[in-house]
């Protein structure tokens, strides 16, 4: 045990700094449990903040409590039964009595949870009231009275936090130790500057570790949240600055970008660019005639036409005697891209190559010795492109279609393969301001915000079960006509085996349905040549409805598709279901946009109600991070994003942006953070090895 005045250990100077296995209570076999959540010294513990806090000043007698509100209720255990439901599945139900009445508590899937559960004993129950058939809490916090109340550290106001804790260790000895930990807290360093603190009305960090962890009200707990939401942020938006700064002050290539390399590039291009692809372009432009590394995030819309711009970098680039490069995130959108480009580049001898994992290995060699020779001017391809064996002559740009796969790393791994090339990451979907700040935040940001002439309306359509007949009604009139249509199913990671068979049942329904058009199946699992030889049928009209899985979700260009049907369209998340709109429409005829769901969940129903309300894709986005939250927004488990405590994407932007601005002038005016040695600290601590912040330490 540390106390105070004590030396804490040889290696550290500050007790704060020091092991929790000197904290009373934590011997090593608790240490080796805290360790696994993370926590190995007393200041992390005193940021483990609670998730939840419980307002035990307002403990309701059971007969008080209202329907569809939140409620702690104090009783005894009356009864415990478990029970089973089907398929292997169970409910325990836990009668609970207080002197005024009773009430069930139902857990669903949790009988391990039964045995601690003993009739008699005294329980807390924190969660909604339901009635379903009798009074009801379903799924709702617990603690045990009489086992935890000795020594329980009550706040005096009676709000008790919540902590996410692990097996091994439960909240009442949690809060203990954090009671414990907190006789620290002169020992806390504040990281964040006195002059900011003021400026937006933080708590001190003193004021607030207390506060955050015994509130003395549920006021005071958001503005500590807020003081760490702020910490969190800004520290992270350091991070960026100093990232960009570092970008800022290398040296890159210097293109030359004459009018004749203009207007050689422009003649292949069929159409009039648009005014906002012509504004982002001269963005461009001048990043990439600085000598500085160009560092940018393209945004924009499906459809709104970003790979001309893309191309136009590439071009640049090759016109200027270096080698250019196309990554995409998987390997239908790199054959795509590659078949996009060269029918824009019928006119123009360059040399190209397509690089994804897979390849009969002699070609590979054959073209990775072309690369390394540089007579290849363009390599398209998947992440293959950043393996170590690929080497480049002279790198000059790379463009980097992002679909938020590429985090940061990638990206540096890009840059290392070549003198500073040029970097444009493009997002092939929109995304929210915050997040958009947070994981690109290091990038300057060019936004298309306009779409091409002459599109056709997309009519987006939700069709229940029962009206199915109607929609394969128009799906025969148009197919008939000569038009191709997509039916999307969902696929996920924990149930692909399941997902995969009902798109091949899918598919041979329709094709029973449909005897006389053609109908195939693609899939993730196929083999990469199986994949570009079904997406080039449908592309030459060969095939007249392609069933597939998620795979289509980006970048398939195939204007004569006007119909897309989304089975189960209640699984999918909203930018997935615009992203997926986006890839009808493109030629002139009106497209139709058909999704197939029974929504079961008021949030599947509101996401349904927001695809057929708008096609504002930045709108969209917000309202799926609100429904979601940042975690699940982008569908995928390496999305990149930081793993904040306090600060929430979905709600925070005005505080993000506070803290940006606060973290880019502290950086310009002080890049070594010389005067913020405490916030270097902090900042290198976090993120050094994330995010490369190499030469800064
Ligand atoms: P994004 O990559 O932003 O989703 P694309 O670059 O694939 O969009 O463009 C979508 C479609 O619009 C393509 O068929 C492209 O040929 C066409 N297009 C792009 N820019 C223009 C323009 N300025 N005028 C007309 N059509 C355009
Ligand atoms: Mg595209």
């Amino acid at each position: 045990m540390y106390t105070v005045g004590v030396k804490a250990s040889p290696t550290t100077e500050n007790p704060i700094y020091g092991s929790l296995q000197y904290l009373k209570g934590v011997g090593p076999w608790r240490a080796q449990v805290l360790g696994r959540m993370g926590l190995f010294t007393i200041q992390d513990l005193l940021y483990h903040f609670p998730r939840d806090y419980q307002d035990r000043s307002s403990i309701k007698a059971i007969a008080e409590v209202e329907l569809d509100t939140s409620a702690t209720i104090k009783g005894k255990i009356l009864s415990v039964r478990l029970r089973p439901t089907w398929k292997g599945r169970s409910v325990l139900e836990v009668l609970v009595g207080d002197a005024s009445g009773t009430i069930t508590a139902t857990w669903f899937n949790m009988p391990f949870i039964k045995e601690k559960f003993r009739t008699g004993e005294e329980v807390l129950l924190h969660g909604k009231i339901k009635r379903y058939r009798y009074l009801q809490m379903v799924n709702p916090e617990f603690e045990f009275l009489n086992k935890e109340k000795e020594d329980e550290p009550l706040s005096p106001s009676g709000i008790v936090p919540i902590y996410p804790v692990t097996e091994g260790i439960n909240q009442g000895l949690f809060r203990r130790l954090v009671r414990k930990a907190l006789e620290f807290v002169p020992y806390l360093e504040e990281a964040l500057p006195g002059p900011l603190i003021e400026a937006r009305h933080l708590l001190p960090l003193k004021e607030a570790i207390g506060e955050v962890h015994f509130p003395s009200s549920l006021e005071s707990v958001k503005k500590a949240r807020r003081r760490f939401a702020y910490e969190e942020l800004f520290l992270f938006q350091t991070a960026l600055a100093l990232r960009r700064q570092r970008i800022k002050t290398e040296r890159g290539n210097a293109f030359r970008i004459g009018l004749k390399v203009d207007e050689h590039i422009r003649r292949l291009f069929p159409f009039r660019l648009t005014q906002s692809q012509e504004k982002v372009l001269e963005e461009i432009r001048q990043d990439m005639q600085s000598p500085r590394p160009m560092n940018r995030l393209l945004q924009g819309d499906v459809g709104s036409g970003k790979t001309v711009v893309a191309l136009y970098a590439l071009l640049v680039a090759v016109a200027n005697g270096f080698q250019a490069a196309l990554m995409a995130p998987t390997e239908v959108l790199a054959g795509q891209h590659l078949h996009t480009l060269q029918r824009y580049l019928q006119k123009a001898t360059l040399k190209m190559a397509l690089l994804v994992g897979g390849r009969a290995s002699k070609v590979r060699k054959d073209d990775l010795k072309a690369i390394r020779e540089g007579e290849i001017n363009l390599a398209i391809g998947t992440h293959a492109l950043i393996s170590r064996d690929v080497q480049f002559k002279n790198l000059g740009v790379v463009v980097v279609d992002e679909q938020h796969k590429f985090g940061v790393l990638q990206r540096d791994r890009l840059r290392q393969k070549g003198l500073m090339p040029d970097v444009l990451v493009m997002t092939a979907t929109p995304i929210p301001r915050s997040l958009s700040l947070t994981l690109f935040g290091d990038l300057d940001i060019s936004i298309i915000d306009e779409k091409p002439p002459g599109r056709s309306p997309v009519k987006t359509l939700w069709i229940p079960r029962r009206r199915l007949t109607e929609a394969y009604d128009l799906i025969h009139e148009e197919v008939k006509r000569g038009r191709q249509a997509f039916v999307v199913y969902p696929l996920v990671e924990d149930s692909e085996k399941l997902d995969l068979k009902s798109a091949q049942e899918g598919a041979e329904r329709l094709q029973s349905i449909f005897p006389e058009f053609r109908v195939a199946l693609l899939h993730g699992r196929m083999a990469p040549a199986q994949k570009d030889q079904i997406m080039g049928s449908f592309r030459d009209k060969k095939i007249d409805i392609l069933v597939s899985t998620i795979v289509i979700e980006v970048g398939i260009d195939v204007p004569n598709a006007t119909i897309m049907v989304i089975e189960h369209a209640e699984r999918f998340g909203l930018a997935q279901l615009h992203q997926l709109r986006g890839r009808i429409g493109r030629g002139s005829e009106v497209s139709y946009f058909l999704l197939f769901a029974d929504p079961k969940t008021p949030e599947a129903r509101k996401r349904l109600e927001i695809i057929t309300q708008t096609s504002d894709g930045f709108r969209i986005a917000e309202e799926d991070l609100k429904l979601r939250g940042p975690g699940e927004f982008f569908g995928t488990r390496q999305h990149g994003l930081p793993d904040f405590k306090a600060a929430d994407l979905a709600r925070d932007l005005p505080l993000l942006k506070a803290a940006r601005e606060d973290a880019f002038k502290m950086i310009e005016a002080d890049a070594s953070l010389e005067s913020f040695p405490l916030v270097k600290k902090r900042v290198l601590e976090k993120y050094k090895g994330r995010l490369r912040l190499v030469g800064v330490g």
